[in-house]
């Protein structure tokens, strides 16, 4: 215990875990951008899996939010939208895995929003620059419980969706991921010593929009869980 630090040190971020009275800590929060075909059309793009390669994005752990809150409207947006997403919670540790070997590292899985700032997005893309402000903001990595592996099975077909004030948005099913998981995990340990704790949000499928306040977010994954979400005015 370091009895030294000039403030109280912020606590760890964590996650419930289903059927458990433990929780997850979540060490780091890895994105994969643009993974749903119908997503890259529809923001006026598209991918070749034959000659791109998957790319990522961070938040921060401290921009964790648990499922069922309600929360302000975010600042410095007009452009608050919505991304529900499979998540992969990370138990064991591994790097340079082979695709066959990933199942391993898999702790559970959980429904993320992966809540946008999409106009200071497209001014990053305009300008060619980070999207962390669009993307890495207070509350901006929502996440409901995990649900162990050991619950679910490998995840590798699910039904997955989203509404806002009880209507549909986003419907579609996670096989239809442009990466699928193994993928992702053989790839980002080429880059990161992939460690316990870490999450990976998986990608959205289309059909994101924007939200405001007084909006109520529910999301699902069959045989994962599901995520709610309150947009309230900032008092
Ligand atoms: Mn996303």
């Amino acid at each position: 215990m370091v009895d030294n630090y000039l403030f109280p040190a912020r606590p760890q971020p964590t996650s419930a875990v289903v059927g458990s009275d433990s929780v997850f800590p979540v060490h780091r929060i890895f994105c994969v951008g643009r993974n749903y075909h119908a997503h890259a059309a529809e923001m006026g793009t598209s991918v070749d899996k034959a000659t791109m390669r998957p790319f990522y994005f961070n938040k921060h752990p401290a921009h964790l939010l648990a499922s069922g809150a309600s929360i302000d409207y975010p600042p410095q947006t007009a452009d608050y939208h919505h991304e529900v997403e499979l998540v992969v919670a990370i138990g064991k540790p591994g790097f340079e895995v082979a695709e066959a070997a990933t199942d391993d590292l898999i702790f559970g899985y959980a429904v993320g929003l992966d809540m946008t700032r999409r106009d200071l997005q497209a001014e990053a893309k305009k300008g060619g620059r980070p999207w962390d402000l669009a993307k890495d903001f207070e509350d901006a990595a929502v996440l409901s419980a995990i649900t162990p592996k050991s619950q679910t099975g490998l995840i590798t077909t699910a039904n997955i969706e989203l509404s806002v004030n009880g209507e549909i948005r986003q419907k579609s099913d996670v096989s239809k991921l442009i990466w699928n998981i193994a993928e992702i995990i053989a790839d980002l340990s080429k880059f990161y010593h992939l460690q316990p704790g870490d999450l990976i949000y998986t990608g959205t499928p289309d059909g994101v929009g924007p939200v405001v306040a007084g909006d109520r977010l529910s999301g699902k994954i069959d045989g994962v869980g599901t995520i709610e979400l309150s947009i309230k005015e900032p008092s």
